[in-house]
């Protein structure tokens, strides 16, 4: 068989997922409707199936190819968003107020057809390939449950492909280095000492600390991230009070914080913390900072864009390269991936004029193929010795 066949094979079987997949979506952590559907169509092709990975919808399977070599993993996401499809195709979706915004139908899809594809070659390349689904991408808690249900163990290097609607079909996108952003938030409290309005020397104001650190997280960034790197810190809720005459005992105030390098991250959150116990200590009130800490940043290791670059132009796989200048400064839970193996995040041009995470957005059918034939070529490729990220 070759490989052609084995794509020609895969694509409308990996299409009809995606269809199904479009009608039929379902928020982050409740995706076991479609984890039993990629579980059935793998198992019903001879491929073993490991399901409910940490707890969750995750699935792995591993494609074994000849003896020796190492371990591709390959990670597709599985999840849709709470957004009303405004969309007249056959395969809109029929879940009031959930839709594949972010075109994951067409990740797993792709996923499905390297994973099918694969298996009729596995006469041709030396290694495995582990094919990760992964449930809750959009929440950020599904990545760290695949790697805890074990989706790592024995894997050298990992790579995922996102469909990108600026990138024509065919186009894949490149970046080295930092690829999209870390996402933490934090919420601090500040606890001063209620009084009449009439009266505020008698009060600690709370108000008046969180307007204080308000404005000092401002200079931050430009005080302590260099220029030529970025980093973001919005505070974008505040809270005080109950009415006009009274200083409240407490305000809050919350943001999120967003970075492109793992130093820049730490440094940044320590300095959070030390801005604001300053203020509170200058104003007499006292403060708690609590985090919730989200994805690290997507760093993509340069050994393993190098690594792709040789095959997207290949004649298997007929795509074009666009190497990208920028990051983008939203997130990817497929950062923890890369925190234990090198690894890098690829953008497939989808061609659409709607953004990611709006109404009208698709994946569409045309990058299915080129999503299977690069994902599954590189699942071919002997991995050499990347150094660690
Ligand atoms: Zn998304
Ligand atoms: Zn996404």
């Amino acid at each position: 068989m070759t490989f052609d066949e084995a794509v020609a094979f895969a694509l409308p079987i990996a299409t009809e997922l995606r269809h199904d997949m479009h009608r039929n979506p379902e928020l982050s952590g409740k995706e076991e409707v479609t984890a039993h559907r990629i579980q059935a169509l793998l198992e019903s092709h001879g491929i073993p199936v490991v399901s409910g990975l940490g707890g969750m919808h995750g699935l792995m399977c591993t494609i074994e190819g000849l003896p020796g070599g190492k371990c591709w993993g390959i990670r597709a996401d599985m999840d849709a968003l709470p957004i009303q499809e405004i969309s007249d195709v056959s395969y809109a979706s029929q879940n009031p107020g959930v839709m594949h915004a972010c075109g994951h139908d067409g990740h797993s899809a792709t996923l499905l057809g390297v994973a099918l594809t694969l298996n009729l070659l596995r006469d041709q390349f030396v290694g495995r390939v582990r094919c990760l689904f992964q449930p809750a991408e959009e929440t950020v808690s599904g990545a760290i449950s695949v790697i805890e249900g074990g989706g790592l163990d024995g894997v050298d290097a990992i790579v995922m492909s996102h469909g990108w609607p600026d990138l024509p079909v065919g186009t894949i996108g490149l970046k080295y280095g930092s690829a999209m952003a870390s996402s933490d938030t934090f919420e601090v409290t500040i606890t001063g000492h209620g009084a009449h309005a009439a009266y505020p020397h008698l009060a600690k104001d709370p108000i008046l600390a969180a307007a204080a650190m308000v404005v000092d997280l401002q200079h931050l960034v430009s005080r302590n991230v260099s220029p030529v790197d970025s980093a973001v810190i919005s505070v974008t809720m505040f809270h005080a009070g109950t009415a006009r005459n009274i200083i409240p005992d407490v305000a809050t105030i919350a943001g999120t914080l967003r970075t492109l390098k793992h130093d820049t991250r730490t440094y940044l959150m320590s300095r959070i913390d030390s801005a604001v116990s300053a203020i509170g200590t200058a104003y007499g009130v006292e403060v708690c900072v609590h985090w919730k800490i989200g994805t690290p940043p997507v760093v993509n290791s340069n050994a393993v864009i190098n690594h792709i670059s040789t095959y997207v132009t290949s004649p298997a796989v007929g795509g074009a390269i666009r190497w990208l200048d920028e990051p983008t400064m939203g997130a990817e839970d497929f950062a923890h991936y890369l925190e234990h193996v090198p690894g890098a995040m690829l953008r497939l041009g989808t061609d659409c004029p709607y953004h990611l995470h709006t109404p009208k957005y698709d994946f569409g059918d045309d990058a299915l193929a080129y999503g299977i034939r690069l994902l599954a070529t590189i699942g071919m490729s002997p991995i050499p010795e990347f150094d660690k990220v």
